[in-house]
């Protein structure tokens, strides 16, 4: 058990905690409408609802169904970023913007209007762009296997793997990614060939994992860019602090506001229905409900953060 720095908050027994907010949650499994889009998704059990707290000392704590691999979707987004931070550093600011957008995650409007530049990394357009500059000048397979290395490391877990049924989905259900990557290209934002670009975007969304095994590898962004358990430096604190206040505010496509509002943590959302959110200084928390609302949160999701939040007083702003 772990404290947070203040004063009159009594300890916190975190198995009971994320027992209680399993139970919270639970009266919206099932509600919201899975990702259909993709015909992979469209088959999973709505009903699934999963949570896993990642403490600073090592210990996970876990209810539901939080050892089931699902679809991590642009989840990956988090930590792909984090990858290509350490390759081009702030050189990736030429390339991509870092303001909510305001639209859904795949709005092609806003990126003509804009001249293909994505509002922000967190959004399809800028996830594309992210994956282009973690190619940088190797081939499309090694940076694939750059996130899958890096995320097996974070997570301490060898078997985190492809979906091989969700790529196949990923690309012929993706007509209006191709036509956000073909756009990029058209205003010269991506380097390397539209469809190198998108065999990665396509194999990073379709990467699945566990709600403990993402809890767990995200817990470096809650703690400045360094593992508490391994003590490796992952990334600079400086943009552990940016990538947290990306996901703040833009880390939920159209939704970023109001989950700030309802939630108060830096989270990234993906149409797998997961939810990776971070909790500064304390730990890492990743929940999993298929069921998304209208901008493509998972609903019970976001219901169990809102609790968690409530119950502890976890959020930033206190
Ligand atoms: N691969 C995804 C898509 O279908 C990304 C979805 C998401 O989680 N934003 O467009």
């Amino acid at each position: 058990m772990l404290e947070k720095n203040i004063k009159d908050q009594p300890p916190i027994d975190y198995q009971a905690l994320v027992d209680a907010v399993l139970d919270d949650a639970s009266n919206y499994r099932g509600h919201g409408d899975v990702a259909a889009y993709l015909p992979a998704l469209a088959q999973v059990n709505p009903n699934k609802l999963g949570i896993a707290l990642a403490a600073g000392d090592g210990n996970v704590y876990v209810a539901g169904d939080a050892d089931e691999p699902f679809s991590m979707q642009s989840i990956s987004t988090i930590f792909t970023l984090s990858l290509t931070f350490s390759h081009v550093g702030g050189a990736l600011w030429n390339h991509v913007g870092r303001e909510p957008a305001g639209a859904p995650f795949n709005a092609l409007v806003q990126l003509e209007e804009e001249k293909g530049k994505p509002r922000n990394p967190l959004i399809n357009s800028g996830a594309i762009v992210v994956c282009d500059q973690l190619i940088g000048r190797d081939t499309a397979d090694e940076a694939v296997d750059e996130i899958l290395d890096f995320l097996r490391e974070r997570s301490g877990d060898e078997s985190i793997d492809i979906d091989q049924n969700v790529v196949m989905s990923e690309s012929t259900a993706g007509s209006l990614n191709r036509s956000l990557a073909h756009f990029l290209a058209a205003w010269g934002n991506l380097t390397n060939p539209v469809e190198d670009v998108l065999s990665v975007w396509f194999r990073q969304c379709a990467i699945r994992m566990s709600c403990r095994q993402l809890a767990r590898a995200g817990l470096y962004l809650a703690f400045d860019g360094m593992d508490p358990i391994t003590k490796a430096e992952v990334c600079l604190p400086s943009r552990s602090r940016r990538i947290n206040a990306l996901m703040l505010t833009s880390g939920h496509y159209d939704n970023s506001g109001d989950f700030a509002f309802r939630i108060g943590l830096p989270g990234k959302s993906g149409s797998g229905g997961g939810i990776l959110a971070t909790i500064p200084g304390i730990g890492a928390v990743a929940v999993w409900s298929p069921g998304l609302n209208a901008a493509r949160t998972s609903l019970a999701g976001a219901v169990a953060l809102e609790k968690l939040v409530e119950r502890t007083g976890w959020s930033v702003f206190v």
